[in-house]
């Protein structure tokens, strides 16, 4: 039962995010017509704990009127929320308790008023994210509930107001004291911060949310949760691969020609590759993350480290505006991008935390930021020397980007300790390439070939070790 219903709210996800992106819909009319009565209540917010989402979205729409914004979203049931704004870029998150979304079939609202395109998806266990790109600052004037009524089913309200940059700080500064005062609970997915197993997280189970940041520096920084040298050196021990399936929730990552979403063919192609890894027999594996849920790129490290991992591999799909490039690239850590592509590309990747919606401001740059420190360079010489292993093996499989390997200074390949590298599928804006990634056999057959890549990779280890 619940599969069904996960299966048709992905579907609902894949078809509303990928025309809303494509298509732009000018909406002129305010959604709601006629006066706002009393019956508007303020909710205050609230962490939602239901694991079957009974709330249904059944519309999104988007109203403008001068110097203001409606926001309306159509639900069957009453609902908590909580709404703010964010900085660099002007954005407004709405968190609601996870939901399920019948969405009509046609575009999401973009370009109306002051609202540029909006997005939403899984956040973290339970909470489900709406992340709206304004055009410019806003305020949230009001936001509110309002109950069925004239054959409307319940409507949450927001109105959002266009504001100057200096108000916008003032609100935001507001905003800020106001949270803290009130100890709003921001939800937070934190699997390895709360020292729950990588398995939970692997498996999709919920973990116990908390309040308590995440240091992200300390995380990568920190020492290895399992010290290798505890066990006997004749006692044989599985290497542990992390598969980092890139994106993932509210957070789409590139969409394809053809209307695919990148954070679905990466889990998809993670799950292959799970499969082909765990049937030698030969290896652990862990995936960061085992359904459509939004991961931070700190948290994906974590969860590679708290299991110990001895190979990181994130997997993504890249895209551009000339449709004719296709084929498969590796890419590794480094301070300087080896061409301007691979710089590009890390950028795109290292937005995915801005994407989701989440405030980067006053945040350690660890992140955006690409620090490299000596512990590094010895993960990296490892990486380099796996990522030719791969492009050896995936040569004789697939067609290859020119120049194949490539370096960049992905944020998400940054653990000191852990050989670490990206594989970019191939670009989803080609027809050939995305038709090519929806097929099993053709991802089955590129795990295969990542499978030859990290055999080779450890027998070198091991034979630099004996000698
Ligand atoms: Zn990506």
């Amino acid at each position: 039962m619940r599969v069904t219903g996960q299966g048709k709210r992905t579907e609902g996800i894949c078809r509303g995010l990928a025309l809303g992106f494509i298509v732009a819909v000018a909406m002129f009319a305010w959604p709601i017509m006629g006066p706002i009565m009393g019956s508007a209540s303020e909710a205050a917010a609230q962490q939602p704990a239901a694991a079957h989402p009974t709330t249904v979205v059944s519309n999104i729409r988007v109203g403008a009127h001068p110097g203001e914004t409606r926001v309306v979203i159509d639900l069957n049931t009453e609902i908590t929320y909580d709404a703010f704004v964010l900085p660099q870029p002007y954005r407004v998150v709405l968190d609601l308790p996870e939901v399920g979304w019948r969405l009509p079939a046609k575009p999401l609202p973009s370009g109306v008023g002051q609202l540029d395109k909006l997005r939403y998806g899984l956040f973290s266990p339970g909470v489900t994210r709406v992340v709206l790109d304004m055009k410019g600052p806003v305020r949230i004037k009001k936001t509110f509930l309002l109950k069925p009524k004239n054959g409307h089913a319940y409507r949450l309200v927001m109105d959002l107001q266009g504001v100057s940059p200096a108000v916008f700080r003032t609100v935001l500064s507001e905003q800020r004291k106001a949270r803290r005062a009130k100890g709003t609970p921001r939800p937070v997915a934190a699997p390895a911060a709360t020292g729950a197993s990588a398995e939970v997280a692997a498996s999709g189970g919920t973990v116990p949310r908390t309040t308590e940041k995440i240091s992200g520096a300390g995380l990568i920084a920190g020492p290895v949760p399992v010290p290798k040298s505890t066990q006997k050196p004749r006692t044989p021990r599985k290497m542990v691969i992390a598969i980092d399936a890139g994106h993932g929730g509210v957070d789409p990552g590139t969409i394809g020609a053809d209307g695919q979403f990148e954070k679905n063919i990466t889990l998809k192609m993670a799950r292959e590759l799970r499969d082909v890894l765990r049937k030698t027999g030969r290896y652990k594996v862990v995936l960061t993350r085992n359904k459509d849920i939004f991961l931070r790129l700190r948290q994906r490290v974590a969860v590679a480290r708290a299991a110990g991992a001895d190979l990181f591999i994130s997997i993504h799909a890249d895209s551009t505006r000339n449709r004719k490039v296709r084929g498969l690239s590796v890419y590794t850590l480094s301070e300087r991008a080896s061409d301007k592509e691979a710089a590009s590309l890390a950028e795109k990747e290292n937005k995915a935390d801005l994407i989701a919606g989440i405030d980067l401001t006053g945040e350690s740059p660890d992140v955006t930021n690409i620090l490299i420190d000596l512990a590094q360079r010895e993960s990296m010489n490892q990486s380099a020397q796996f990522a030719t292993q791969l492009v050896k093996e995936l040569r004789k499989s697939t067609k290859l980007l020119r120049k194949t390997h490539r370096f960049a200074g992905f944020a998400v390949l940054k653990a000191p300790d852990m050989p670490s590298v990206l594989i970019e599928l191939g670009f989803l804006s080609n027809p050939q390439d995305e038709k090519a990634l929806q097929s099993r056999r053709y991802r089955a057959m590129l795990a295969h070939a990542i499978l030859r890549g990290i055999d080779t990779h450890f027998k070198g280890v091991e034979e630099a070790r004996r000698n």
